[in-house]
């Protein structure tokens, strides 16, 4: 293998240019050709390809989104453009690519591997919705900031005496929830994964009113229902004043975490090392500390596992 190229596709998170980085760097220190396509495949259909060097992430590993950028293209799920996509890149003579995204850029990428390319895939995405990995790159970012805005949220709730439901992002996945919610002590942590009982959550508030509780906070993932339906329903049921707080995009921007930048550090430069093994069709993650690989298919079609014991503990700290 001599050239290879990079992308950045679907949802962009905190920590894609760090994977960037660590892509063309590690492999121009292997004597490997780098390129960059731009705007994820839709930008690879348009032959938006350019050579990349040393210099052309200097200075990005700091900074969220991704130089690359990202698109969403529905046409890349059409065979003929698949077809098309791996000729423009075999025409370059380009045999490898990593594709840095969700699960739905990482169908994208075994598409072209069933083109003959040979595709890895690096999970970049805050949702931490992806199998076979304990963490995606994004996802720490994502909580810290989602905390931050709990944090600073308590400060007035406490100061009205208010009980504020907050809606954060995951699509189908409760672990930004989760994770925001135990660490910035919130009173329930609503996720797609358990059902939850209003009934349950209004008692609860209830009962931390009857022992002088000043404020609450609810945690509701996107996934669940709409925080402004959570907040009618328990401002109904329990006649509490309730705020509403839709956090939306922010989560996604943002400078990364140390903890995403390293992660995207080892999972791109094991990315690199897998397609000069010439393998091809697999997705790096990592599992209890270990970087790892899996194949793309498993880690696309496996459900995610939700960490039950966690949300226990979360409700246990909470009463
Ligand atoms: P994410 O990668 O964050 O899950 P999307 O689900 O929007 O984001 O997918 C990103 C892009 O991946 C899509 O816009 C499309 O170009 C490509 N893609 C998604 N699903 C498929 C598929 N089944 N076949 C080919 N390409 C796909």
């Amino acid at each position: 293998m001599k050239k290879i190229a990079v992308m950045t596709s679907g949802g962009d998170a905190p920590g894609m240019n760090a994977a960037v980085r660590a892509v063309v760097r590690k492999s121009i220190y292997h004597g490997l050709e780098v390129y960059g396509v731009h705007r994820g495949f839709l930008g690879l259909l348009n032959d938006d390809i350019k050579p990349m060097n040393l210099s052309s992430v200097a200075d990005v590993i700091q900074r969220g989104g991704t130089v690359l950028r990202s698109a969403r293209c529905e046409e890349f799920k059409e065979k003929d453009n698949q077809v098309k996509a791996a000729k423009i890149l075999r025409d370059k003579g380009i045999e490898g690519i990593i594709v840095i995204g969700g699960d739905g850029s990482f169908r994208g990428a075994e598409r072209l591997a069933s083109q003959g390319i040979k595709a890895i895939g690096v999970p970049g995405t805050i949702d931490n919705d992806i199998p076979y990995t304990d963490y995606t790159i994004g996802f720490d970012t994502a909580v810290n900031t989602a905390l931050d805005a709990i944090n600073k949220t308590r400060d007035t709730a406490t100061s009205h005496e208010r009980t504020f439901v907050i809606e954060v992002m995951g699509r189908d996945c409760g672990d930004i929830a989760l994770a925001a919610g135990l660490a910035g002590g919130a009173e329930s942590i609503l996720v797609p994964e358990i059902e939850y009982d209003i009934e349950e959550v209004c008692q609860r508030l209830r009962k931390g009113a009857q022992r002088g509780k000043l404020h609450s906070i609810i945690l509701v993932a996107e996934g669940v229902a709409s925080g402004f339906e959570v907040g009618e329903q328990i401002k109904q049921k329990t006649g509490f004043e309730t705020r509403v707080i839709v956090l939306g995009h922010i989560q996604r921007g943002g400078t990364p975490s140390s903890f995403d930048r390293v992660l995207a550090s080892k999972l791109a430069a094991k990315a690199v090392d897998l397609l000069i093994e010439g393998q091809s069709s697999k997705m790096v993650g990592i599992k209890e500390n270990k970087i790892v690989n899996v194949d793309i298919l498993n880690a696309i079609d496996a459900p995610k596992k939700f960490d039950k014991e966690m949300y226990d503990l979360a409700k246990v700290l909470s009463i």
